[in-house]
């Protein structure tokens, strides 16, 4: 069914991307604000894993990270105050640390509180899914003391809403918030791509598969209803998707 829809490569593989959002907005002094929605798998790979996983490279020959990303646009990464995670599996927390001078595992948003659900941090912890290697202590110990741990639907950021939308984990959160045009839905997980609006589609690994089509479904329902845009975080194509018609920006 699946290959209907894409054409995996000779290692029956397929292109997916890490797409994260920065948020920003004008402060009272005059200054910017700036907010990360996820942060990418991040260059700390071996050699065999950037071959595994075939990650895309930057111009100065290393995986292409968010900070990459960041810079390429001008924007210092000590200047984000908030990152927002769905959940803390690699290819999403990955980002968030890097090795330094030395081989020293540093920080690459220095300044920023990290937002993730008290249940997806106890379990990563834990490491508590079925990909034993998901969870890594490489990206997770560094962020403790950055980390701001949250219990449910609740607004940690004026105007950034987080919602719990479990099922790819236990843990999982939506990010919800408003622009001039209404609402948007950073997604996570629980629809990664425009082939898993489908309700039988889901990832091999959610923790909890009829809980993703729940959560998925009263997601679409509510999207629906309330004419919200949906960002999809793994999305290569165009990742902004409306009442079923995709946007292009
Ligand atoms: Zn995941």
């Amino acid at each position: 069914m699946w290959s209907k829809w894409i054409e995996p490569d000779a290692e029956n593989r397929i292109w997916l991307s890490m797409n994260c959002v920065l948020l920003e907005r004008p402060t009272l002094g005059g200054g910017i604000e700036r907010i990360l929605v996820e942060s990418g798998a991040g260059g700390k790979w071996t050699a065999k894993e950037e071959a595994v996983y075939l990650f895309e490279r930057g111009v100065d020959g290393r995986v292409r990270t968010v900070e990459h990303a960041l810079r390429e646009i001008g924007v210092d990464p000590a200047s984000i105050k908030h990152v927002v995670l769905t959940h803390l599996h690699f290819d999403h927390a990955g980002g968030l640390t890097r090795f330094g001078v030395g081989g020293a595992l540093e920080l690459v948003f220095p300044n920023a509180q990290v937002h993730v659900q008290r249940q997806e941090w106890l379990d990563a912890l834990a490491n508590k899914s079925t990909m034993s290697r998901t969870y890594l202590p490489a990206n997770l110990e560094p962020i403790a003391n950055s980390v701001v741990l949250h219990d449910g639907d609740v607004e940690p950021i004026p105007g950034i809403c987080v919602r719990s939308a479990p099922g790819h984990t236990w843990g999982h959160q939506m990010v919800i918030w408003k622009d001039h045009e209404g609402t948007i839905c950073f997604a996570g997980d629980t629809m990664p791509t425009i082939h898993h609006s489908h309700p039988a589609s889901s990832l091999g690994y959610d923790m909890l598969p009829y809980q993703t089509m729940l959560t998925k479904r009263a997601m679409l329902d509510d999207a629906d209803r309330e004419h919200w845009r949906l960002v999809l975080d793994h999305e290569p194509g165009d990742c902004v998707v409306q009442r079923g018609i995709r946007t292009t920006n």
